[in-house]
């Protein structure tokens, strides 16, 4: 235990929580699979940053957590790693319809750069991902969710014109990422965000991810994440 905090110390790690899981050092500690390995390495990453040595063992464990390290920290990695675990552990994966992973981001260019992200780190597994932001018609959109996803990468205003249009069903979400919630709160999508939240079933893990974690943010984690862990890399603004 003294071990792990001096080793938190030293990645200025901080972390709050019951039951922290400890960082990892290498990614062959995560146990991932070959395909996902492959793809990991592909990309060469040798290993871990260090918001990823502490978030994926947290995230591996089924635990929601609040991550905050700044831009460029490699947060992509961190949540869309452990996605593919959880949508591979799904039992019967094809039989039913609509994202298990669902990613909300606060604009299209971060969206699109997620999921540019998530479909490298998939495509070895057959997992199809969907993007349902501005800057591509709807049609083609629609056409995308009706052949089917396993994940969804969306901004708030364009993944609500989808559900109210039924053009997605969140029965089989159960993993849910709302990037850069610091963002989304001043582009005004809180209410877009709870209304999302509110139509995936509780029993989700549910991350949320942000550069600064102003009190309206970390009001709205602390409604919607189940018994979080908490995890700060280095100095944060609030
Ligand atoms: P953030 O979301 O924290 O701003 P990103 O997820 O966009 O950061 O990552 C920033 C850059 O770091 C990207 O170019 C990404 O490909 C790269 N990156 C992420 N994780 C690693 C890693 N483990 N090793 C090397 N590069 C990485
Ligand atoms: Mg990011």
């Amino acid at each position: 235990e003294q071990d792990v905090s001096e080793y938190r110390k030293s990645l200025a790690i901080r972390v709050s929580g019951f039951d922290v899981p400890k960082p990892i050092k290498l990614f062959e500690d995560c146990g991932f699979s070959p395909a996902l390995m492959n793809a990991i390495k592909k990309q060469g990453y040798e290993k871990p940053t260090t918001i990823q040595c502490q978030a994926l063992p947290i995230i591996l464990s089924g635990r929601d957590i609040i991550g905050i390290a700044k831009t460029g920290s490699g947060k992509t990695a961190a949540f869309v790693l452990p996605m593919i675990v959880h949508i591979m552990d799904q039992p019967e994966l094809k039989k039913e319809e609509g994202p298990i992973g669902v990613i909300c981001a606060p604009t299209r260019e971060l969206a699109h750069q997620i999921y540019l992200e998530a479909k490298k780190f998939s495509k070895n597994d057959g997992i199809r991902v969907a993007a349902v932001y501005g800057g591509m018609s709807k049609l083609d959109q629609l056409k995308e969710l009706k052949t089917g996803c396993e994940i969804v990468v969306a901004t708030p205003g364009r993944l609500i014109d989808m559900l109210k249009m039924k053009a997605v069903t969140m029965t089989r979400a159960t993993y849910l990422v709302l990037d850069e919630a610091d963002r989304m709160f001043d582009l005004g999508f809180e209410p877009q965000i709870r209304s999302i939240v509110g139509q995936i079933r509780p029993d989700r893990q549910t991350l949320l991810f942000s550069a600064t974690m102003p009190y309206k943010v970390e009001r709205l984690a602390r409604e919607i994440l189940g018994d979080p862990i908490r995890v700060t890399v280095g100095e944060v603004g609030m």
